[in-house]
């Protein structure tokens, strides 16, 4: 227990990169395999909102209904106060199948309507091309929401496109799911874990010196360059560089050794815009948590 404190004690975060949707974190003294379960994480476990289900009334476009549901089902939705407001997806997940069952002639009670408060909510589409020539676009910009929390991040995401006199209705219900069921329900676009590199650099003679200055050229990320005073090849950044090892086999032997860092790792991700970086970041580390809680409760009911 002890020795489990001091390792707490010696962990180290900081940021590297941030934005409104990117973020790179540096952690010093964290197990890959720890931070390797945070990515899985925050890419499969944090809930956001998505479209589930339409309900057709009209549709004379030249797109099946089941496109559009696609379509609308990509669409990412505001879901920063979502998660607060609503059912957690498990419980949502549980109507749609009781829901399917029924519709199947299984004889399986459907949810009422009080079971589904707080689980769903309306996202209502209805346009109609009223002119005679020209074509109309209906963008994601242009569907109602029942809720004002929860509306497309984005509002120019193209949904259809009407010819003259072409309608188009529908009714769509959105929830919280996790990515682990279907990618629309991920909060982000990437997230990953890469190796910190660590670079050492020797000494050349004037003849390697010309043929270091062309190498460098090969480096993707443009971090290495020529002191002249020095003599050897300098690094800007070694935690931009993505270990591709390209200037180990164009530069002149032995004048740089790449290997990486065992104590630091960068976990990175890339949100879609449902939810903030911060959002996705703490809610990943209450799951996380209540994960290991819950391997300790069942470990101590073991012995
Ligand atoms: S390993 Fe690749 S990215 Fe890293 S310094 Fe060498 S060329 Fe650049």
């Amino acid at each position: 227990m002890n020795e489990a404190y001091n390792v707490a004690q010696k962990i180290d975060v900081e940021i590297r990169k941030l934005t409104d949707i990117y973020i790179e974190l540096i952690f010093k003294n964290v197990p890959l395999p720890i931070l390797n379960a945070l990515r899985r994480i925050i890419q499969l476990e944090v809930p956001v909102m998505a479209i589930d289900e339409v309900i057709f009334y009209e549709n004379s476009t030249v797109l099946y209904d089941e496109i559009i549901a696609h379509r609308l089902g990509l669409i990412p939705l505001r879901s920063e106060e979502a998660l607060d407001k609503y059912g957690p997806p498990e419980k949502c997940i549980k109507c749609m199948e009781s829901y399917y069952a029924e519709a199947s002639e299984e004889a399986v009670e459907r949810p009422s309507s009080k079971d589904c408060e707080n689980c769903f909510i309306y996202i209502r589409g209805s346009v109609e091309n009223l002119d005679e020539e020209e074509l109309k676009t209906f963008y994601s910009g242009d569907l109602l929401s029942d809720d004002p929390d929860v509306v497309p991040v984005y509002k120019e995401i193209p949904i259809v496109i009407l010819g003259p006199h072409q309608r188009l209705s529908f009714d769509a219900k959105a929830r919280l799911g996790r990515g682990i069921e279907h990618s629309k329900f991920s909060p982000v676009s990437v997230a990953g874990v890469r190796y910190v590199a660590e670079i050492s650099t020797n000494s050349l003679d004037d003849t390697n010196l010309k043929d270091a200055e062309k190498c460098l050229e090969y480096c993707p990320v443009k971090i290495l360059e020529i002191s002249y005073e020095d003599k050897k090849i300098l690094v800007k950044d070694p935690y931009e560089c993505i270990l591709c090892m390209q200037c180990v086999k164009r530069c002149p032997e032995n004048s740089i050794k790449i290997s990486y860092r065992k104590d630091q790792y960068i976990l990175f991700f890339e949100s879609v815009g449902q939810l903030s970086i911060r959002k996705i970041l703490l809610t990943a580390i209450d799951i996380f948590i209540n994960k290991i809680d819950y391997l300790l409760q069942q470990i101590k009911e073991m012995r």
